[in-house]
């Protein structure tokens, strides 16, 4: 009897995550040094990052790893080779620049709202760029019309606790899922690449830091 509830404990588990979101990414080896060094980058690593999980992390995450495929099919990711746009969002600029190496004081990363999805990447060297966006209505609708009024500051705590609850869930659903027919990848011939230094967008992610705690 005990087996078996080990066994169902494995099984149930192992249903949790069936994406469990990793790159391999490729660096120089030191600070003059040679494209060598390979990592493994985890969402675990992200949040670390990021400073917590959220379902933009992971919207960025998964997006990131459909357009890899396209620019490194089955290989380490290079991070001295790419360049990216980004929509605005603090969740999936963090993603951006941590898995491309993009930065924005050399001109390898910049945030235009207009792009066409969530990223526009491209590689240095072939210049191949896709840009890669969520599909329609895979967002839950309740998400993005309680977001847009917590971001005007206009929840209480107990209704944020409540739009926690509803982005855990739909992290939880989008790493159970597969994430290929959630994006669409889209090739770019001769992107424009236009570095802009706008910098004053809202982050979003701080602006209720001190509300007080919801103890429903
Ligand atoms: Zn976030």
């Amino acid at each position: 009897m005990k087996k078996l509830v080990l066994l169902l404990a494995i099984i149930l588990s192992s249903c949790v995550t069936n994406n469990p979101i990793s790159f391999k990414v490729i660096d120089t080896d030191f600070s003059k040094g040679r494209v060598s060094y390979e990592q493994n980058i985890t969402l675990k690593d992200l949040e670390k990052f990021h400073g917590h999980l959220c379902d933009g992390l992971v919207v960025g995450a998964l997006a990131m790893q459909q357009g890899m495929k396209i620019l490194y099919p089955n290989q380490a990711i290079d991070r001295t080779n790419l360049r990216i746009v980004s929509k605005p969002s603090p969740c999936l600029t963090d993603v951006a620049i941590y898995i491309t190496g993009g930065r924005y004081q050399f001109q390898t990363f910049y945030v235009e709202p207009t792009i066409p999805g969530v990223y526009v990447v491209q590689r240095i060297d072939t210049k191949k760029t896709v840009s890669i966006s969520i599909k329609k209505d895979v967002i839950p609708r309740e998400i993005d019309s309680l977001g847009n009024l917590a971001v005007q500051q206009k929840l209480s705590s107990c209704e944020l606790k409540h739009l926690k609850k509803l982005e855990d869930d739909f992290i939880t659903f989008l790493l159970k899922s597969n994430p290929e027919p959630l994006f669409t990848v889209t090739n770019i011939e001769d992107f424009d690449w236009q570095p802009n230094s706008k910098n004053d967008y809202l982050k979003t992610d701080i602006l209720n830091k001190n509300l007080p705690k919801c103890n429903n």
